[in-house]
């Protein structure tokens, strides 16, 4: 017998929503029909949307940034992550420089990991790389990751991953079949005076610190044929520059990740009582900025949050140079985004990431498939209205949504069911070929 029957939803499949049964076993779907067969359990979703789980390829859970950690961890950002309906996180390892560093903080994220209550995947992480990179590289492809993130700027804290190891990178994510993930900022043009604050972002991290580096990024891709994923793009004029200069890469060799805050917000936030809490690295931009990102948004593969959230008293009464960077938005991504875009983000949230980050049988409602999904309440009347998690605030909130995650399931069970926490536990989630 079925061990789960979701009846009478509207599921999302190939880009469109049909009114259909969703029939599971052994935590993977086995049958998406008409048919209503015979199960253990039975869901009745009636007038609900059914929406494949929702991967966020860009958290940061209990980051360490040596003087502070981030507060979210892999427990109490996942039940945020529930509530949004997201069923599958990407985090990142340390960053090292060398194999035996990068075994060495596998092992440690993947014990922190442990309290996941859905499930994670990583991406590892370099930083000024002396040693053999194709060593470095053949142990990430070791260890079944697909994807390796690099900076091109913290040069300050030794975190900068310099031109020529980027172009040998790019070679390697050719030949070993890896995604080189980049954060991309022209270091040179980045300044942090002593006395500067949060309202000085925009002049200390310039946006044409993310487009230059954005196009010579673009230039390498091309001479290498590597594969590049540039995260949290910030603004719409970079997207604007790379299809202008190198149209044939977008959504082949180089591809666009970015993120709620920057369609949400503008830099003027920053000018605001609690401005510093919108400081994040890239900044937000000015609402030119941010309406081209709407204008180019078919250009953006992947939207993930970078959830990486720290506590009022965390940011609050600090200079620049000294206060964490980094805001949550795992729970309300979904629901903000789809308000700004419509059903477009389903496939930038599911589909796409489990491609590019080639996470097996994740992100769709499909037999054999994980049966990871959830139901949602489509009702774009809906005000974001409190949050789970640790942070003690949302920027969200009080915010247009596009309606409300009712229950989240992993893998055939529900993690969440009609508001109310479960038991579950992630698990590791296997690379695809
Ligand atoms: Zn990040």
């Amino acid at each position: 017998m079925l061990d789960m029957l979701i009846k009478n939803g509207l599921v999302y499949q190939n880009g469109s929503f049909q009114k259909t049964n969703i029939m599971i076993k052994d935590g993977v779907f086995v049958e998406i029909s008409n048919q209503l067969r015979e199960a253990k359990e039975v869901y009745d979703a009636e007038g609900f949307e059914v929406i494949p789980g929702l991967i966020d390829p860009h958290v940061h859970f209990g980051l360490d940034l040596g003087f502070i950690r981030s507060v979210d961890d892999f427990d109490s950002g996942t039940v945020a992550a529930l509530y949004g309906g997201v069923t599958s996180i990407v985090d990142f390892l340390a960053p090292t420089d060398g194999v035996k560093d990068l075994l060495k903080s596998y092992q440690e994220r993947l014990h922190e990991a442990k309290k996941a209550r859905i499930d994670y995947a990583f991406h590892a992480t370099i930083k000024d790389p002396k040693n053999d990179l194709e060593a470095y590289v053949k142990t990430v492809r070791d260890l079944d990751m697909r994807t390796l993130k690099l900076f091109t700027t913290y040069s300050d804290s030794k975190r900068r991953t310099y031109d020529q190891e980027i172009i040998r990178l790019l070679n390697l994510s050719r030949i070993h079949d890896i995604m080189i993930l980049a954060h991309v900022e022209n270091d040179d043009m980045i300044h942090i005076d002593p006395d500067m604050t949060h309202e000085d972002l925009p002049r200390s991290r310039p946006v044409e610190a993310e487009i230059t580096e954005a196009l010579k990024l673009a230039s390498y891709v091309k001479e290498t044929k590597g594969h590049l994923y540039m995260v949290h793009v910030s603004s719409g004029e970079t997207i604007r520059r790379l299809k202008a200069e190198y149209p044939e890469l977008l959504g082949k060799h180089f591809m666009i990740e970015s993120c709620p805050q920057y369609f949400t917000f503008d830099q003027s936030a920053l000018a605001k009582a609690n401005g510093y809490l919108y400081a994040c690295a890239p900044p937000l931009r000015t609402q030119d900025h941010v309406q081209k990102l709407f204008d180019h948004q078919a250009l953006i593969d992947v939207i993930g949050t970078d959830h990486c959230t720290f506590m009022k008293a965390d940011k609050a009464n600090r200079k620049l140079f000294e206060m964490p960077l980094g805001i949550g938005g795992i729970e309300h991504s979904f629901a903000v985004m789809r308000s700004h875009l419509g059903d477009v983000v389903i496939d930038k949230m599911t589909k796409h990431p489990a491609r590019l980050h080639k996470l097996r049988n994740k992100g769709s409602i499909t037999v054999g498939y994980d049966a990871d999904l959830f139901v949602f309440k489509n009702d774009p009347n809906t005000i974001i209205n409190g949050h789970h998690g640790t942070c003690d605030y949302t920027l969200y909130e009080g915010l247009k949504s596009a309606g409300t995650v009712i229950s989240t399931m992993v893998r055939g069970q529900f993690a969440m069911r009609d508001g109310v926490l479960m038991n579950s536990q992630g698990q590791l989630i296997k690379g695809d070929d």
